[in-house]
């Protein structure tokens, strides 16, 4: 199976990588990934699979049905492929021939090659229907970086009729040189959630404080007694992170501001200690707001949910990872990503896993930066490895 994945996947490497260089230059924000959802309906349609509509006006579901016959007990399985496809507004300075044609939007962020890469990865998989039973769900899903992509796409019920035992996705590893697959087995990636507290005090002449009270230094309190919330409350083991990142208030130089607001991000790894630092950051800044004879008011927003990958799924791919690409290939990631990512609401409707496909090269890279481009050079390690765990989860004997 491995040379003949390997075969296929060679005889679709040039279109994937001219696909990549295409959905480059014509890149699109978060829901308005027309142009992408039309190529890849398109090349899909053309390769014979099928496309199941969904109530989205850009994404895209597509189902491949294997051929092979079930020989395990119950029911044929059915598993799960995940990219996203769209930009971010960042200008572009790379100095590619295929850079960004749309001013101020880029794909900074590697998107482009993980639509590519599942489009490849269709065209393959088609061509393996006699190889597998069961079925593949394909998710093309926008918006990722506006962290509502997945959230919608799953309202369209694309995770049910048939349902995925499985849900995999991978996304470009700038950390990791090309050709290699990163696995980590538990909580990967963060929850996001962000925060906005107003304190309010009473303004005054900034000669007279005792006349007044004061917002702004209740505030500048809190920004410090975040920060102890994590050294001091969260147990030293666990992963979090509270970053203050806004703060706004005041108008002159000799006013004692009535209002100062402040905003930020809480990142966690753990759902408990999502739920502490939320509760603790509401009393935390009421208290000290009443300690200085000012009032809080509290704005917390749970955002994405943390990631966390399923271990024997982790174990599936790396197996596949090794099978395809070899032994040495295999990276265990040492530590999670304090970053957040939308895939996590997949993985609250069935097991999976999320795994980084190397695409660092000599030059280091940051995504979500002007300078950031995807490594053409991984796309068919992308494929070969996708392709080998569902045709294996897929495999007409059972498991
Ligand atoms: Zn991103
Ligand atoms: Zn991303």
């Amino acid at each position: 199976m491995k040379g003949q994945i390997w075969k296929l996947v060679d005889e679709v490497a040039d279109f994937t990588v001219a696909a990549r260089r295409r959905f480059h230059e014509n890149p699109e924000l978060g829901f308005q990934e027309f142009e992408t959802t039309a190529f890849i309906k398109k090349e899909l349609e053309a390769a014979g699979v099928e496309i199941v509509p969904i109530n989205m006006e850009t994404g895209a579901l597509a189902v491949i049905r294997g051929t092979a016959e079930w020989k395990g007990a119950g029911e044929p399985p059915v598993v799960g492929v995940r990219a996203d496809m769209d930009a971010l507004p960042i200008a572009e300075e790379t100095g590619v021939p295929y850079a960004s044609k749309v001013k101020g939007i880029m794909h900074a962020c590697g998107h482009d090659g993980h639509a590519a890469i599942l489009l490849g990865l269709a065209k393959v998989l088609q061509k393996l229907r006699p190889h597998f039973a069961g079925t593949v769900k394909l998710f093309f899903q926008p918006a990722e970086e506006t962290l509502y992509g997945a959230e919608r796409m799953l309202a369209c019920g694309v995770m049910e009729n048939p349902k995925p035992a499985a849900v995999v996705a991978l996304h470009g590893g700038v950390e990791l040189p090309i050709g290699t697959v990163g696995v980590y087995p538990g909580p990967f990636m963060a929850s996001a959630d962000l925060f906005k507290v107003k304190f309010i005090g009473k303004g005054t002449h900034a000669a007279y404080p005792h006349k007044g009270t004061d917002a702004l230094a209740a505030a500048a309190q809190a920004v410090i007694s975040l920060q102890m919330l994590l050294a001091r409350e969260v147990e030293v083991n666990e992963r979090a992170v509270v970053s203050v990142c806004q703060i706004h208030g005041g108008h002159a130089f000799n006013v004692v501001p009535e209002e100062v607001e402040i905003g930020g991000t809480v990142r966690c790894l753990s759902p408990d200690v999502r739920k502490q630092i939320s509760e603790r950051l509401r009393a935390i800044c009421s208290d000290i707001a009443s300690s200085y004879r000012c009032r809080a008011e509290c704005e917390y927003t749970f955002g994405i949910p943390s990631l966390a990958n399923d271990p024997d799924v982790t174990e599936d791919i790396a197996r596949a990872a090794a099978a395809m690409l070899g032994e040495d290939k295999v990276v265990r990631i040492a530590n999670p990503i304090m970053g957040g990512e939308d895939f996590a609401y997949f993985l609250q409707k069935a097991p999976g896993a999320m795994f980084r496909l190397g695409i660092g090269g000599d030059v280091p890279m940051l995504t979500h930066n002007p300078g950031f481009n995807f490594a053409d050079e991984s796309v068919p390690a992308g494929i070969a490895v996708l392709a080998k765990y569902v045709t294996e989860f897929l495999n007409p004997e059972g498991k």
